[in-house]
């Protein structure tokens, strides 16, 4: 039984779902106290109980402490079974960090699986759909591990009721892990706004902004289409391409923040990423973690990645792994470039 403190380091819910995807993985057992220590509100909030529950039904899990605001847990994991599953987090809560938890363990299993997830996919303090879609998965597929990922209906904070759709094939022997240390040149840069059930004023005034700020032409700034029964709700998305890593750097609107804050607030996320040269920003400078030292730890060797900023949150995620895994983190650099490096223990 591994023991895990949840308060150290950043001591919020990725010490959760990065213990429950590595527990799936390596079949360890842990017993997780003091989760989510350093949140305002600590303890299981529903979206990190889906996880829990959906971690659970894929391997068989036996659990304890799997209730609302329960402060510790106890996961003892089975085989992982591939199949069909349908997991809603049944309020806003984001549906996409239910994806970050059973994904690992369903890309390792033999079969291929089907998921159905509901709950927000546009959330604040999540991945959003299109940062998975377009930012992780591409990087999995490098790994050997082949996604599809599909956005049914868009969700958002407080209706929710958002739905993707994700195929997940086995990488079986094909993880390799590999260097990932420059973005490569600049392909291309565009800027979308999704503000379903919206004033479509909202959608101009953020465009309009964003695009005098960052001097982009008119062919790079989209009205996403949205469907009739999806919203209310605003997410503002820059995609920067390069030629080795797509980022995607979001901002949400929200009550009382006007529209060009909103776009201003995309602007210096877009600028912090440029001023680097470093290949991934901050976000995923964190989730590249884990599936590269699941890689590191099937094929032996060694891999790195540079990144623009080494966060808390990123700190804190290399050390939950490195209790399930044999590897190692070393990490140097500073102001905008950072390199970060798995090896094989
Ligand atoms: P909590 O304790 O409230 O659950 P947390 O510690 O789980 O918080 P957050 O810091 O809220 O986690 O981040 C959750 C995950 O979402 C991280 O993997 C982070 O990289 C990712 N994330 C947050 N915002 C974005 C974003 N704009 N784009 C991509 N990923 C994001």
């Amino acid at each position: 039984m591994i023991e895990i403190d949840g308060s150290v380091g950043e001591g919020g819910g990725q010490i959760l779902r990065t213990s429950l995807a590595l527990s799936m993985c390596t079949g360890q057992p842990f017993a997780l106290n003091k989760i989510r220590a350093g949140r305002a509100k600590p303890g299981l909030m529903r979206q990190h109980l889906t996880c829990v529950n959906a971690a659970a039904e894929i391997c068989g899990a036996e659990v304890q402490g799997a209730e609302l605001n329960s402060q510790s847990l106890s996961f003892t994991p089975g085989q992982v079974r591939a199949g069909d599953y349908t997991f809603n987090v049944g309020t806003a809560g984001s549906c996409t960090l239910v994806l970050q938890t059973v994904w690992p363990a369903l890309m390792l299993a033999d079969e291929p699986s089907q998921l159905k997830l509901g709950g927000g996919t546009h959330n604040p303090m999540a991945p959003p759909f299109h940062f998975l879609e377009r930012s992780y998965a591409p990087l999995l597929r490098k790994l050997g591990a082949e996604v599809e990922l599909e956005l049914r209906r868009l969700g958002f904070y407080p209706a929710g009721g958002g739905e993707i759709e994700v195929k997940i094939w086995p990488a079986g022997d094909r993880l390799q892990a590999f260097d990932l240390n420059e973005r490569g040149a600049r392909l291309e840069g565009y800027a979308e706004c999704f503000a379903p059930a919206l004033p479509r004023s909202v959608v101009r005034r953020e465009l309009q902004q964003l695009g005098a700020d960052l001097g982009w032409s008119d062919e790079q700034l989209r009205e996403a289409a949205s469907r009739q029964n999806e919203g209310p709700g605003n997410a503002l998305l820059a995609t920067l391409v390069y030629e080795n890593v797509c980022e995607v750097v979001t901002g949400f609107g929200e009550k009382g923040v006007s529209a060009e804050q909103v776009a201003r607030d995309v602007v210096r996320e877009v600028r912090s990423y440029q001023v680097s040269d470093a290949a991934l920003g901050p976000h995923l400078a964190d989730q590249w973690a884990l599936p590269l030292a699941l890689a590191v730890w099937r094929r032996g060797g060694a891999a790195s990645y540079t990144c623009t900023e080494l966060t808390p949150h990123a700190l804190t995620n290399f050390e939950t792994i490195k209790l399930f895994l044999p590897v190692r983190f070393s990490t140097s650099g500073s102001g905008s470039r950072w390199s970060v490096s798995v090896k094989a223990r």
